[in-house]
């Protein structure tokens, strides 16, 4: 990839739903006086952009996607404070909350009715700079790479939210292995938590991966684990999943559903719901699950694993995540 010029940026554009993202250039934008400018060192590639890319959620074409970004400050706003040039911050999704909504005002932004998501409705990080609201950034503890940090911004903290949304239980199955279960098995074990994961039928491989990391049993996804579950969380966007799931939890189980999009759920006996098993989902994160996932993510020394792509290639990382070929995340890379 080229070094951009002085007042130049590159980014991959999604100009409409369906199509490849595009390499576009163009003028560095100026940070508004809540802005930082960033120039932008890894960004992470989640599902969820596959989902923009697909058109399968809301989003504000053209867009340059991207929610895990990590980068280092060149540039701030008028009204910055507390941020200084050089410094290393993370973007993730939400991007912006309105702060005066009912769900803002009690603490819920991520069901903010005003928001902003990074890479969604606001431009991301598959580019050489991105402008963050500084409110929405956080710093990275110094402990990780910025490769090995991209992948914490999202699959790391909607894990966390996921996993606290699990409840305090023991026996945690995770069904799809991973960018989002690999941080979370770590968490959950550091917890002395026992993790279950499920992958496709006959991913030996992934399966494997699951088992080098500490989980207690990995099986496929039609499997019924060893013992019953207390809890799940669906990493997966698949709906058959859903009633899988709540036949390997016990009574009182939560299932706990983490994508932002998943096929259509099947209808199945009202028998697997009954014994106060829940069914919830996840929606985006709050600032204090990513300080107090950040947190976690040092104390628990969490290693990632990361496959990284230069920014031109972030088709191929996209094609990648969605035929499962990626073992742990993908990491667009712009200086490669
Ligand atoms: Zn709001
Ligand atoms: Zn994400």
């Amino acid at each position: 990839m080229m070094r951009p010029s002085l007042a130049m940026m590159y980014a991959m554009q999604l100009d409409c739903p369906g199509k490849p993202l595009g390499l576009t250039a163009r003028p560095i934008p100026e940070p508004k006086p809540d802005e930082l400018l960033i120039e932008v060192a890894a960004c992470g590639v989640c599902r969820t952009d596959l989902h923009v890319v697909d058109g399968e959620i809301p989003a504000h074409y053209p867009i340059i996607p991207g929610h895990e970004i990590v980068g280092r400050i060149i540039k701030v706003g008028s009204n910055v404070e507390g941020f200084a040039l050089g410094d290393r911050v993370g973007v993730p999704w939400l991007g912006h909350s309105c702060g005066i909504c009912p769900y803002c005002r009690s603490g819920r932004e991520n069901l903010c009715d005003q928001p902003e998501f990074t890479g969604c409705t606001r431009d991301g990080g598959y580019a050489t700079h991105v402008v963050a609201d500084v409110h929405y950034c956080f710093p990275i503890p110094s402990t990780f790479s910025d490769i090995a940090a991209a992948p914490l911004l999202c699959a790391g903290l909607i894990g966390w939210r996921a996993l606290r949304l699990a409840g305090d239980v023991h026996r945690i199955g995770l069904y799809g292995f991973g960018a989002a279960a690999h941080i979370i098995t770590q968490v959950a074990n550091w917890q002395e938590r026992a993790v279950y994961a499920f992958t496709k039928q006959g991913d030996a491989a992934g399966q494997a991966f699951a088992r080098s990391l500490g989980c207690a049993w990995a099986g496929a996804s039609d499997e019924m684990p060893p013992v019953p579950l207390e809890a799940a969380i669906l990493f997966a966007p698949v709906g058959t999943l859903v009633p899988a799931a709540l036949r390997a939890v016990a009574k009182g189980g939560r299932v706990v559903c983490a994508g932002i999009h998943m096929s259509d759920i099947p209808a199945f006996p009202y028998a697997d719901l009954w014994g106060e098993r829940m069914i919830c989902s996840v929606a985006n994160l709050t600032r204090e699950d990513g300080t107090s996932f950040f947190e976690i993510a040092e104390r628990a020394k969490i290693e990632t694993t990361t496959q990284p792509f230069r920014l031109t290639d972030a088709n191929d990382a996209l094609a990648a995540l969605r035929d499962g070929k990626v073992t742990g995340a993908a990491v667009i890379v712009p200086s490669l």
